[in-house]
């Protein structure tokens, strides 16, 4: 099938190479000229694992294309995907700006046949608006779908490769037969293609993330309780996940969500809500929880060294909002890390992929090391922000004898709070007791 997939960020680049990979033939189009200059030289402009090979291998086949040139790319297409980015508005709701210019930009070249689908994440109406424009500009009905993505940043491939499931909305049963062919490759282990009105397919994107999100405040709400009462959350959450009805998923306490969906999707959510003159109670709080937490780590720094941290160095590991990404959109190590600046620390980061992208951010205010453990010289604290792999059995030894202090602050929970004291660590984590370092390795 020739499929044009406009815009090629995380989305757009991970869904039009596994649409490749099952043999389609996808023409992917961006307006930044230069990632579509580097995508043709064969150098992917993220970081997602196993995705470089698999864009490599399409296009040497001739199956995957990338151009800035909108009508080549549209002309030829049984299909045209929307992946353009959709952020926060000022009020909270998303910005559309750049899918409207798309619709207009494509109405040219489209034809009574094509079928436009939405993958963006748009709010409900959208997939209404877009068939009532195209009318307005071509006078004629098109078919118009939508199909929200629900890949994860850091499994994008798995997740697209072998989905949970697949949501399309739809008006009409030739459309679902259109896209439930282009999917059925993917869904070969009886995954269920669940066809919907295009209203309760753009609802079911933002609600699944609102949950998940949902989850994560509430853990995280939990775990400051259970600091403050003396329990421990890892425990809790066993307690609670091995109850069938609750489970262990999105459960596990932290330094807050961030990243591109869920704080932009909640706040979307919530703002559709308010439009509806229902309240969004739960959306408001979960998002309220969630600014509050990112703070949690430096609230802890401050009752380790008072608040003026002058002349005090940190060690930051972990920078994208999760591992296995490069992705820093509303990552909280962004929050701590101008949370130290402003009390007068030095910072030192490390991530294994993000860095780059936290260069153009912020520049020369913070110093980059190349290894975790160079990150460590003469710091007086060390602070977690991602559970990256690599951090999760670090030599503790050599990184006593790095660090000036022996002061761990995890956002993660990547150590066992005993075992640290043992070596001698002072070690702050997220709903877990501190336990006094052994006077014996202090
Ligand atoms: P992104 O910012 O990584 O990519 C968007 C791309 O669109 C950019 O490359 C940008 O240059 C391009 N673009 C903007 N205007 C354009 C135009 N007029 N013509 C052509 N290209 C244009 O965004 P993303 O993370 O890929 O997200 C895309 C959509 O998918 C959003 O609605 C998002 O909410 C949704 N989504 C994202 C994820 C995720 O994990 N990132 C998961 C599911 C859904």
């Amino acid at each position: 099938m020739d499929i044009a997939m406009i815009g090629t960020g995380y989305v757009g680049l991970v869904s039009g190479t596994c649409f490749a990979e099952s043999g389609n033939n996808i023409t992917c189009v961006d307006i930044d000229q230069g990632k579509i200059d580097r995508l043709n030289e064969g150098v992917i402009p993220i970081y997602e694992p196993g995705l470089t090979e698999m864009v490599q291998r399409n296009h040497k086949a001739g199956r995957l294309h990338f151009t800035t040139d909108l009508e080549s790319a549209v002309t030829k297409a049984k299909v045209v995907y929307l992946a353009v980015g959709t952020p926060q508005g000022d009020d909270g709701s998303a910005n559309l700006s750049a899918l409207w210019s798309v619709v207009a930009g494509i109405a040219p070249f489209i034809n009574a046949d094509t079928v436009v689908v939405t993958k963006s994440t748009v709010p409900v109406g959208t997939n209404k608006g877009i068939y009532d424009r195209l009318f307005e500009l071509n006078g004629i009905h098109y078919r118009v779908a939508s199909n929200p993505e629900f890949l994860k940043e850091g499994a994008a491939i798995h997740d697209f490769m072998y989905p949970d499931r697949v949501v399309v909305g739809v008006r009409e049963e030739e459309t679902k037969e259109i896209l439930n062919e282009l999917y059925s490759p993917f869904l070969r282990t009886d995954k269920p293609f669940l066809s919907m009105s295009p209203e309760s397919a753009e609802l079911t994107k933002y609600v699944a993330n609102a949950l998940l999100a949902t989850k994560i405040s509430f853990i995280n709400e939990m775990a400051n309780l259970c600091e403050k009462m003396g329990g421990d959350i890892n425990d809790v959450r066993r307690g609670i996940g091995h109850d069938q009805r609750i489970g262990f998923s999105f459960l596990f306490p932290g330094v807050g969500y961030g990243g591109s969906c869920f704080p932009k999707d909640v706040r979307a959510l919530a703002s559709m809500s308010k439009a509806n003159d229902l309240p969004p109670t739960i959306l408001d709080a979960v998002d309220q929880v969630n600014d509050r937490q990112k703070f949690v780590l430096t609230q802890k720094v401050d009752q380790h060294f008072g608040g003026d941290l002058k002349g005090l160095r940190f060690a930051v590991w972990g920078l994208a909002f999760k591992p296995k990404t490069d992705d820093i959109r509303e990552a909280p190590a962004l929050v701590m890390i101008e949370q130290l600046l402003e009390r007068g620390a030095t910072v030192c980061v490390f991530d294994p992929e993000a860095v780059e992208n936290v260069k153009m951010e912020l520049g020369d205010k913070v110093e980059y090391a190349e290894k975790s453990m160079d990150a460590l010289a003469g710091v007086d604290a060390l602070a977690i922000n991602t559970e990256w792999d690599v951090f999760r059995h670090p030599d503790f030894d050599a990184i006593k004898s790095t660090m000036k202090s022996p002061v761990i602050f995890d956002g993660r929970n990547l150590y066992n709070p005993v075992q640290l004291a043992g070596l001698g660590f002072t070690y702050y984590s997220i709903g877990r007791a501190m336990v006094k370092p052994s006077s014996d390795n202090a």
